[in-house]
Protein backbone atom coordinates (compact mmCIF):
# COMPACT_ATOMS: atom_id res chain seq x y z
CA UNK A 1 0.00 0.00 0.00
CA UNK A 2 1.07 3.76 -0.61
CA UNK A 3 2.27 5.28 2.25
CA UNK A 4 0.05 8.15 3.52
CA UNK A 5 0.99 11.75 2.96
CA UNK A 6 -0.94 14.27 5.45
CA UNK A 7 -0.11 18.27 4.90
CA UNK A 8 1.29 19.58 8.59
CA UNK A 9 0.45 23.41 8.70
CA UNK A 10 3.45 22.88 11.45
CA UNK A 11 6.30 22.15 8.62
CA UNK A 12 4.31 23.82 6.16
CA UNK A 13 4.57 20.64 3.69
CA UNK A 14 3.83 17.38 2.97
CA UNK A 15 4.95 14.61 5.19
CA UNK A 16 5.04 10.47 5.48
CA UNK A 17 2.36 9.90 8.27
CA UNK A 18 4.00 7.93 10.99
CA UNK A 19 1.61 7.43 14.33
CA UNK A 20 3.22 7.73 18.03
CA UNK A 21 2.39 4.31 18.35
CA UNK A 22 2.37 1.86 15.73
CA UNK A 23 -0.87 0.79 14.43
CA UNK A 24 -3.14 3.26 16.38
CA UNK A 25 -3.74 7.05 16.10
CA UNK A 26 -5.35 9.88 17.93
CA UNK A 27 -7.06 12.24 16.84
CA UNK A 28 -8.82 15.59 18.39
CA UNK A 29 -10.88 17.70 16.03
CA UNK A 30 -12.58 21.20 17.29
CA UNK A 31 -16.31 20.82 17.40
CA UNK A 32 -18.74 23.39 17.52
CA UNK A 33 -19.82 26.31 19.52
CA UNK A 34 -23.06 25.52 20.05
CA UNK A 35 -25.39 28.88 20.26
CA UNK A 36 -26.52 28.31 16.91
CA UNK A 37 -26.96 25.85 14.38
CA UNK A 38 -23.72 25.09 12.75
CA UNK A 39 -23.65 26.50 9.23
CA UNK A 40 -22.57 24.65 5.84
CA UNK A 41 -18.89 26.25 6.65
CA UNK A 42 -18.72 24.63 9.50
CA UNK A 43 -20.00 20.72 8.34
CA UNK A 44 -17.37 21.36 5.41
CA UNK A 45 -14.67 20.99 8.52
CA UNK A 46 -16.14 17.96 9.84
CA UNK A 47 -16.70 16.13 6.70
CA UNK A 48 -13.02 17.09 6.12
CA UNK A 49 -12.50 15.18 9.35
CA UNK A 50 -14.46 12.33 8.71
CA UNK A 51 -12.69 12.05 5.28
CA UNK A 52 -9.59 11.89 6.74
CA UNK A 53 -10.55 9.23 10.09
CA UNK A 54 -11.68 6.96 7.09
CA UNK A 55 -8.77 7.48 5.10
CA UNK A 56 -7.11 6.14 8.82
CA UNK A 57 -9.31 3.51 8.92
CA UNK A 58 -8.56 2.33 5.08
CA UNK A 59 -4.92 2.38 5.99
CA UNK A 60 -5.98 -0.18 9.25
CA UNK A 61 -4.97 2.25 11.70
CA UNK A 62 -7.29 1.52 14.38
CA UNK A 63 -8.44 5.26 15.09
CA UNK A 64 -9.45 6.98 18.66
CA UNK A 65 -11.02 10.50 17.48
CA UNK A 66 -12.56 12.71 19.76
CA UNK A 67 -14.40 15.79 19.25
CA UNK A 68 -15.43 18.38 21.53
CA UNK A 69 -18.62 20.67 22.13
CA UNK A 70 -17.82 23.97 23.38
CA UNK A 71 -20.78 25.60 25.86
CA UNK A 72 -18.66 27.72 27.54
CA UNK A 73 -16.17 30.58 27.20
CA UNK A 74 -16.37 31.05 23.71
CA UNK A 75 -16.37 35.00 22.94
CA UNK A 76 -16.95 36.52 19.74
CA UNK A 77 -13.65 36.95 19.02
CA UNK A 78 -11.18 34.07 19.49
CA UNK A 79 -9.13 36.53 21.30
CA UNK A 80 -11.51 37.21 24.32
CA UNK A 81 -12.64 39.87 23.50
CA UNK A 82 -16.30 41.09 22.56
CA UNK A 83 -19.56 39.12 23.38
CA UNK A 84 -19.50 35.84 25.32
CA UNK A 85 -21.44 33.24 22.81
CA UNK A 86 -23.61 31.81 24.62
CA UNK A 87 -24.99 34.28 26.37
CA UNK A 88 -26.03 35.98 23.06
CA UNK A 89 -27.88 32.92 21.72
CA UNK A 90 -29.50 33.03 25.15
CA UNK A 91 -30.60 36.18 25.01
CA UNK A 92 -31.57 35.85 21.11
CA UNK A 93 -34.17 33.35 22.30
CA UNK A 94 -34.92 34.27 25.39
CA UNK A 95 -33.48 31.04 26.70
CA UNK A 96 -30.77 29.86 29.32
CA UNK A 97 -27.56 29.36 28.34
CA UNK A 98 -27.91 25.47 29.01
CA UNK A 99 -30.66 25.17 27.25
CA UNK A 100 -29.30 26.55 24.20
CA UNK A 101 -26.56 24.23 24.73
CA UNK A 102 -28.61 21.22 24.57
CA UNK A 103 -30.91 22.35 21.74
CA UNK A 104 -27.68 23.14 19.41
CA UNK A 105 -26.08 20.37 20.39
CA UNK A 106 -28.62 17.83 19.34
CA UNK A 107 -28.93 19.87 16.03
CA UNK A 108 -25.64 19.24 15.40
CA UNK A 109 -25.49 15.76 15.85
CA UNK A 110 -28.88 14.95 13.77
CA UNK A 111 -26.37 16.96 11.05
CA UNK A 112 -23.84 14.76 11.81
CA UNK A 113 -25.93 11.81 11.04
CA UNK A 114 -27.51 12.85 8.28
CA UNK A 115 -24.13 13.55 6.11
CA UNK A 116 -22.82 10.10 7.40
CA UNK A 117 -20.25 11.52 9.33
CA UNK A 118 -19.00 8.88 11.96
CA UNK A 119 -19.44 9.98 15.35
CA UNK A 120 -16.33 10.07 17.29
CA UNK A 121 -15.09 7.35 20.06
CA UNK A 122 -15.73 10.43 22.21
CA UNK A 123 -17.63 14.16 22.40
CA UNK A 124 -16.54 15.52 25.38
CA UNK A 125 -18.63 18.57 26.49
CA UNK A 126 -16.05 21.51 28.16
CA UNK A 127 -18.77 21.76 30.66
CA UNK A 128 -18.36 18.40 31.95
CA UNK A 129 -14.53 18.92 32.39
CA UNK A 130 -14.37 21.93 34.10
CA UNK A 131 -12.28 19.95 37.01
CA UNK A 132 -9.58 18.52 34.44
CA UNK A 133 -9.36 22.66 33.35
CA UNK A 134 -8.79 24.02 36.49
CA UNK A 135 -6.31 21.35 37.17
CA UNK A 136 -4.02 22.28 34.05
CA UNK A 137 -4.14 25.95 35.31
CA UNK A 138 -3.14 24.92 38.10
CA UNK A 139 -0.17 23.22 36.95
CA UNK A 140 0.36 26.47 34.72
CA UNK A 141 0.42 28.47 37.61
CA UNK A 142 2.49 26.47 39.67
CA UNK A 143 5.19 26.22 36.54
CA UNK A 144 5.28 30.07 36.60
CA UNK A 145 3.22 30.75 33.12
CA UNK A 146 0.68 32.64 34.34
CA UNK A 147 -0.70 35.91 36.32
CA UNK A 148 -3.65 37.38 37.85
CA UNK A 149 -5.32 40.70 37.10
CA UNK A 150 -8.22 42.75 37.38
CA UNK A 151 -9.78 39.10 38.60
CA UNK A 152 -8.84 37.26 35.13
CA UNK A 153 -5.76 34.32 35.04
CA UNK A 154 -3.88 34.51 31.81
CA UNK A 155 -1.04 32.89 30.47
CA UNK A 156 2.16 34.97 30.04
CA UNK A 157 2.80 34.73 26.11
CA UNK A 158 6.48 36.78 27.35
CA UNK A 159 7.27 33.58 29.56
CA UNK A 160 7.60 31.13 26.66
CA UNK A 161 10.18 31.09 23.68
CA UNK A 162 8.36 29.74 21.05
CA UNK A 163 5.06 30.91 21.03
CA UNK A 164 3.08 31.61 17.76
CA UNK A 165 5.16 28.87 16.35
CA UNK A 166 2.36 27.05 14.59
CA UNK A 167 0.85 30.31 12.58
CA UNK A 168 4.86 31.58 12.76
CA UNK A 169 3.40 35.12 14.48
CA UNK A 170 5.30 38.17 13.88
CA UNK A 171 5.52 39.11 17.79
CA UNK A 172 6.46 42.17 17.12
CA UNK A 173 4.27 42.73 14.77
CA UNK A 174 1.44 45.40 15.26
CA UNK A 175 -2.05 43.65 15.25
CA UNK A 176 -4.44 46.23 14.00
CA UNK A 177 -7.01 44.93 16.61
CA UNK A 178 -10.42 46.95 15.41
CA UNK A 179 -11.85 45.59 18.57
CA UNK A 180 -11.08 47.38 21.97
CA UNK A 181 -7.78 45.71 23.67
CA UNK A 182 -7.98 44.17 27.33
CA UNK A 183 -6.36 46.16 29.51
CA UNK A 184 -5.36 43.86 32.26
CA UNK A 185 -3.00 41.91 29.74
CA UNK A 186 0.59 42.69 30.09
CA UNK A 187 1.36 41.19 26.29
CA UNK A 188 -0.72 41.59 23.39
CA UNK A 189 -0.75 37.65 23.12
CA UNK A 190 -1.92 36.61 25.80
CA UNK A 191 -4.64 35.33 26.84
CA UNK A 192 -7.50 33.95 29.60
CA UNK A 193 -7.38 30.93 31.34
CA UNK A 194 -10.24 31.68 33.89
CA UNK A 195 -12.36 34.45 34.00
CA UNK A 196 -14.06 35.75 37.06
CA UNK A 197 -14.72 39.82 37.22
CA UNK A 198 -15.98 39.81 33.49
CA UNK A 199 -17.69 41.90 31.93
CA UNK A 200 -20.49 39.44 31.77
CA UNK A 201 -22.52 40.35 34.83
CA UNK A 202 -25.28 38.13 33.77
CA UNK A 203 -22.90 34.73 32.63
CA UNK A 204 -25.34 32.03 33.85
CA UNK A 205 -22.43 29.36 33.61
CA UNK A 206 -20.47 29.51 36.86
CA UNK A 207 -18.10 27.77 38.68
CA UNK A 208 -16.04 27.61 42.38
CA UNK A 209 -12.12 27.59 41.59
CA UNK A 210 -9.04 28.86 43.68
CA UNK A 211 -9.14 32.03 41.68
CA UNK A 212 -12.70 32.64 42.51
CA UNK A 213 -16.01 31.71 40.96
CA UNK A 214 -16.10 32.61 37.18
CA UNK A 215 -15.70 30.28 34.02
CA UNK A 216 -13.00 28.98 31.57
CA UNK A 217 -11.29 30.56 29.02
CA UNK A 218 -11.89 28.88 25.66
CA UNK A 219 -8.46 27.43 24.39
CA UNK A 220 -7.96 25.62 27.94
CA UNK A 221 -10.95 23.53 26.98
CA UNK A 222 -9.77 21.64 24.25
CA UNK A 223 -6.12 21.28 25.76
CA UNK A 224 -7.29 19.66 29.06
CA UNK A 225 -9.57 17.59 27.22
CA UNK A 226 -7.40 16.36 24.68
CA UNK A 227 -4.86 15.10 26.83
CA UNK A 228 -7.18 13.23 29.00
CA UNK A 229 -8.40 11.45 26.24
CA UNK A 230 -5.61 10.85 23.68
CA UNK A 231 -2.51 11.77 26.41
CA UNK A 232 -0.15 14.30 26.55
CA UNK A 233 0.97 14.03 23.06
CA UNK A 234 -0.82 12.74 20.16
CA UNK A 235 -0.50 12.36 16.48
CA UNK A 236 -3.56 14.42 14.50
CA UNK A 237 -5.12 17.72 15.48
CA UNK A 238 -7.84 19.30 12.96
CA UNK A 239 -10.21 22.59 12.84
CA UNK A 240 -10.47 25.40 9.85
CA UNK A 241 -7.66 27.61 9.13
CA UNK A 242 -9.51 30.07 11.27
CA UNK A 243 -8.16 28.39 14.08
CA UNK A 244 -4.26 28.67 13.54
CA UNK A 245 -3.42 31.92 14.68
CA UNK A 246 -4.95 32.19 18.12
CA UNK A 247 -6.85 28.80 19.57
CA UNK A 248 -4.20 26.19 18.12
CA UNK A 249 -1.32 28.55 18.63
CA UNK A 250 -2.54 28.99 22.43
CA UNK A 251 -3.20 24.88 22.55
CA UNK A 252 -0.14 24.86 22.46
CA UNK A 253 1.71 26.98 24.47
CA UNK A 254 -0.83 25.47 27.26
CA UNK A 255 -0.28 21.86 26.27
CA UNK A 256 3.38 22.49 25.99
CA UNK A 257 3.83 24.31 28.94
CA UNK A 258 2.02 22.67 31.38
CA UNK A 259 4.04 18.73 29.95
CA UNK A 260 7.33 19.85 28.64
CA UNK A 261 6.86 17.75 26.26
CA UNK A 262 7.02 18.64 22.61
CA UNK A 263 5.81 18.67 20.49
CA UNK A 264 2.47 18.09 22.03
CA UNK A 265 0.78 17.47 18.37
CA UNK A 266 2.72 15.61 15.66
CA UNK A 267 0.06 16.74 12.68
CA UNK A 268 -1.89 19.74 11.96
CA UNK A 269 -4.45 19.68 9.70
CA UNK A 270 -6.57 22.28 8.49
CA UNK A 271 -9.18 22.91 6.31
CA UNK A 272 -9.70 26.23 4.12
CA UNK A 273 -13.14 28.04 4.08
CA UNK A 274 -16.70 27.43 2.50
CA UNK A 275 -17.05 31.04 0.68
CA UNK A 276 -19.87 33.07 -1.04
CA UNK A 277 -19.11 35.42 -4.06
CA UNK A 278 -15.60 37.37 -3.98
CA UNK A 279 -14.25 35.39 -1.15
CA UNK A 280 -16.40 36.06 1.81
CA UNK A 281 -16.23 33.56 4.44
CA UNK A 282 -19.59 32.00 5.32
CA UNK A 283 -19.65 32.88 9.44
CA UNK A 284 -22.16 32.22 12.04
CA UNK A 285 -22.35 36.32 12.86
CA UNK A 286 -23.18 36.93 9.49
CA UNK A 287 -26.20 37.37 7.53
CA UNK A 288 -24.74 34.74 5.26
CA UNK A 289 -25.19 31.82 7.25
CA UNK A 290 -27.13 29.16 5.76
CA UNK A 291 -27.81 25.64 7.29
CA UNK A 292 -27.97 21.59 6.40
CA UNK A 293 -32.04 22.61 7.07
CA UNK A 294 -31.98 25.27 4.13
CA UNK A 295 -30.40 22.99 2.15
CA UNK A 296 -33.26 20.14 2.71
CA UNK A 297 -36.14 22.77 2.77
CA UNK A 298 -34.94 23.31 -1.15
CA UNK A 299 -35.22 19.76 -1.72
CA UNK A 300 -31.46 19.21 -1.69
CA UNK A 301 -30.28 15.86 -0.42
CA UNK A 302 -27.50 16.15 3.21
CA UNK A 303 -25.55 13.67 0.74
CA UNK A 304 -25.70 16.16 -2.09
CA UNK A 305 -23.46 18.79 0.27
CA UNK A 306 -21.19 16.06 0.85
CA UNK A 307 -20.56 14.98 -2.81
CA UNK A 308 -19.89 19.01 -3.36
CA UNK A 309 -17.40 18.97 -0.18
CA UNK A 310 -15.72 16.15 -1.95
CA UNK A 311 -15.51 17.84 -5.75
CA UNK A 312 -12.96 20.50 -3.76
CA UNK A 313 -9.82 19.27 -1.90
CA UNK A 314 -10.35 20.09 1.56
CA UNK A 315 -7.11 22.86 1.95
CA UNK A 316 -8.71 24.85 -1.39
CA UNK A 317 -11.36 27.14 -0.62
CA UNK A 318 -14.79 26.16 -1.85
CA UNK A 319 -16.84 28.74 -3.32
CA UNK A 320 -20.79 27.93 -2.49
CA UNK A 321 -23.50 28.79 -5.09
CA UNK A 322 -27.29 27.23 -6.06
CA UNK A 323 -25.93 26.28 -8.92
CA UNK A 324 -22.57 24.56 -8.17
CA UNK A 325 -24.91 22.60 -5.40
CA UNK A 326 -27.04 21.83 -8.29
CA UNK A 327 -24.28 20.27 -10.19
CA UNK A 328 -23.27 18.04 -7.38
CA UNK A 329 -27.16 16.95 -6.91
CA UNK A 330 -26.73 15.87 -10.14
CA UNK A 331 -23.82 14.14 -10.30
CA UNK A 332 -24.76 12.48 -6.94
CA UNK A 333 -28.48 11.51 -8.48
CA UNK A 334 -26.63 9.96 -11.27
CA UNK A 335 -24.20 8.35 -8.96
CA UNK A 336 -26.65 6.50 -6.84
CA UNK A 337 -28.36 5.35 -10.34
CA UNK A 338 -25.56 3.67 -11.80
CA UNK A 339 -25.11 2.10 -8.49
CA UNK A 340 -28.38 0.63 -8.29
CA UNK A 341 -28.05 -0.82 -12.29
CA UNK A 342 -24.93 -3.08 -11.01
CA UNK A 343 -25.69 -3.91 -7.64
CA UNK A 344 -24.95 -7.60 -7.71
CA UNK A 345 -23.13 -9.98 -5.45
CA UNK A 346 -19.99 -12.14 -6.30
CA UNK A 347 -17.91 -9.60 -7.07
CA UNK A 348 -14.05 -8.96 -6.84
CA UNK A 349 -12.55 -5.21 -6.25
CA UNK A 350 -10.21 -4.16 -9.29
CA UNK A 351 -6.40 -4.21 -8.57
CA UNK A 352 -6.06 -1.69 -10.86
CA UNK A 353 -8.66 0.98 -9.72
CA UNK A 354 -8.39 -0.17 -6.22
CA UNK A 355 -4.53 0.38 -6.39
CA UNK A 356 -5.32 4.04 -8.43
CA UNK A 357 -7.84 5.18 -5.50
CA UNK A 358 -5.43 4.45 -2.96
CA UNK A 359 -2.72 6.79 -4.52
CA UNK A 360 -5.04 9.30 -4.76
CA UNK A 361 -6.86 9.53 -1.32
CA UNK A 362 -3.27 9.01 0.23
CA UNK A 363 -2.16 11.67 -1.27
CA UNK A 364 -3.10 14.29 1.06
CA UNK A 365 -6.85 12.88 0.70
CA UNK A 366 -7.19 13.87 -3.09
CA UNK A 367 -10.88 13.27 -3.08
CA UNK A 368 -11.66 15.23 -6.09
CA UNK A 369 -9.39 12.63 -7.94
CA UNK A 370 -11.05 9.91 -6.46
CA UNK A 371 -14.27 10.83 -7.29
CA UNK A 372 -12.85 10.79 -10.93
CA UNK A 373 -11.69 7.13 -10.72
CA UNK A 374 -15.58 6.26 -9.60
CA UNK A 375 -16.58 8.05 -12.80
CA UNK A 376 -13.67 6.49 -14.52
CA UNK A 377 -14.72 2.58 -13.38
CA UNK A 378 -17.99 3.17 -15.15
CA UNK A 379 -16.55 4.42 -18.72
CA UNK A 380 -14.44 0.95 -18.63
CA UNK A 381 -17.18 -1.48 -20.68
CA UNK A 382 -14.73 -4.33 -20.04
CA UNK A 383 -16.09 -4.48 -16.62
CA UNK A 384 -18.14 -7.03 -14.48
CA UNK A 385 -20.96 -5.42 -12.87
CA UNK A 386 -20.40 -7.03 -9.77
CA UNK A 387 -16.13 -6.12 -10.29
CA UNK A 388 -17.61 -2.74 -10.04
CA UNK A 389 -19.77 -2.83 -7.23
CA UNK A 390 -17.34 -4.36 -4.79
CA UNK A 391 -14.76 -2.20 -5.89
CA UNK A 392 -17.37 1.07 -5.48
CA UNK A 393 -18.59 -0.16 -1.91
CA UNK A 394 -14.49 -0.28 -0.85
CA UNK A 395 -14.37 3.23 -2.30
CA UNK A 396 -17.10 4.30 -0.30
CA UNK A 397 -15.60 2.87 2.93
CA UNK A 398 -13.84 6.39 2.32
CA UNK A 399 -16.11 8.62 -0.01
CA UNK A 400 -18.84 7.97 3.67
CA UNK A 401 -22.06 7.87 0.15
CA UNK A 402 -23.97 5.02 1.70
CA UNK A 403 -23.73 3.29 -1.50
CA UNK A 404 -24.33 0.55 -0.20
CA UNK A 405 -27.62 1.07 1.42
CA UNK A 406 -29.35 2.44 -1.83
CA UNK A 407 -32.46 0.95 -2.65
CA UNK A 408 -35.15 1.18 -5.51
CA UNK A 409 -37.92 2.39 -3.09
CA UNK A 410 -37.19 6.14 -1.93
CA UNK A 411 -36.54 5.72 1.49
CA UNK A 412 -38.44 8.75 3.38
CA UNK A 413 -35.58 11.14 4.70
CA UNK A 414 -36.69 10.42 8.31
CA UNK A 415 -36.73 6.70 8.24
CA UNK A 416 -33.18 6.67 7.02
CA UNK A 417 -32.06 8.92 9.65
CA UNK A 418 -33.92 6.86 12.09
CA UNK A 419 -31.55 3.67 10.42
CA UNK A 420 -28.65 5.66 10.98
CA UNK A 421 -29.31 6.50 14.43
CA UNK A 422 -29.82 3.10 14.66
CA UNK A 423 -26.77 2.05 13.42
CA UNK A 424 -24.94 4.13 15.74
CA UNK A 425 -26.88 2.74 18.93
CA UNK A 426 -25.79 -0.27 17.79
CA UNK A 427 -21.94 0.31 17.32
CA UNK A 428 -22.51 2.07 20.70
CA UNK A 429 -23.67 -1.70 22.04
CA UNK A 430 -27.37 0.95 22.76
CA UNK A 431 -29.19 -2.50 22.47
CA UNK A 432 -32.36 -0.66 24.15
CA UNK A 433 -32.47 2.44 22.06
CA UNK A 434 -31.73 -0.26 18.98
CA UNK A 435 -34.75 -1.68 19.24
CA UNK A 436 -36.63 1.62 20.16
CA UNK A 437 -35.29 3.08 16.78
CA UNK A 438 -36.18 -0.18 15.23
CA UNK A 439 -40.23 -0.36 16.25
CA UNK A 440 -40.70 3.47 15.01
CA UNK A 441 -39.10 2.51 11.62
CA UNK A 442 -41.40 -0.30 11.41
CA UNK A 443 -44.21 1.85 12.42
CA UNK A 444 -43.60 3.83 9.85
CA UNK A 445 -44.18 1.17 7.17
CA UNK A 446 -40.39 -0.08 6.74
CA UNK A 447 -37.94 -3.42 7.86
CA UNK A 448 -34.40 -2.88 8.84
CA UNK A 449 -31.95 -5.95 7.79
CA UNK A 450 -28.56 -5.88 9.61
CA UNK A 451 -25.37 -6.91 7.78
CA UNK A 452 -22.00 -7.04 8.81
CA UNK A 453 -21.35 -3.62 7.01
CA UNK A 454 -24.74 -1.74 7.59
CA UNK A 455 -28.25 -2.18 6.95
CA UNK A 456 -30.98 -2.57 4.29
CA UNK A 457 -34.21 -0.78 4.82
CA UNK A 458 -37.29 -2.30 2.54
CA UNK A 459 -40.59 -1.27 2.61
CA UNK A 460 -42.83 -4.11 4.81
P1 LIG B 1 -17.24 27.12 15.49
O1 LIG B 1 -18.53 26.43 15.76
O2 LIG B 1 -17.39 28.53 15.05
O3 LIG B 1 -16.28 27.00 16.67
O4 LIG B 1 -16.54 26.39 14.25
C1 LIG B 1 -16.53 25.00 14.06
C2 LIG B 1 -15.54 24.61 12.96
O5 LIG B 1 -15.91 25.18 11.69
C3 LIG B 1 -14.11 25.11 13.21
O6 LIG B 1 -13.19 24.07 12.88
C4 LIG B 1 -13.96 26.29 12.27
O7 LIG B 1 -12.62 26.50 11.92
C5 LIG B 1 -14.78 25.81 11.07
N1 LIG B 1 -15.31 26.88 10.18
C6 LIG B 1 -15.87 28.06 10.56
N2 LIG B 1 -16.27 28.77 9.47
C7 LIG B 1 -15.97 28.00 8.37
C8 LIG B 1 -16.16 28.16 6.95
N3 LIG B 1 -16.76 29.22 6.42
N4 LIG B 1 -15.72 27.17 6.15
C9 LIG B 1 -15.13 26.05 6.65
N5 LIG B 1 -14.92 25.83 7.98
C10 LIG B 1 -15.34 26.79 8.84
ZN1 LIG C 1 -10.33 23.59 20.11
Amino acid sequence: MNKLTLYNTLARKKETFVPLKKGSVGMYCCGPTVYNYAHVGNLRSYIFEDVLRRVLEFNKFKVKHVTNITDVGHLTSDADVGEDKMLKGAKREKKTVWQIAEFYTKAFKDDIIKLNIKNPNTWSKATDHIKEQITLIQILEKKGFTYQAGGNVYFDTSSVKDYGKLAKLDLKADTKERVEEDKNKKNKHDFVLWFTKSKFQDQGMKWKSPYGTGYPGWHIECSAMSMKYLGKQFDIHCGGIDHIPVHHTNEIVQSESATGKKPWVKYWLHNEFLVLRKGEKMAKSGDNFITLQTLEEKEFHPLDYRYFCLGTHYRKPLMFSWDALESAQNARTRLFDRVLEIKSTGGKVLPKYGKKFIQEINNDLNTPNALAIVWDLFKDKKLKSNDMYTTLLLFDRVLGLGLKNITKDKIPQNVTKLAKERLNARQDKDWKNSDKLRDEINKLGYDIEDSAEGYTIKKK
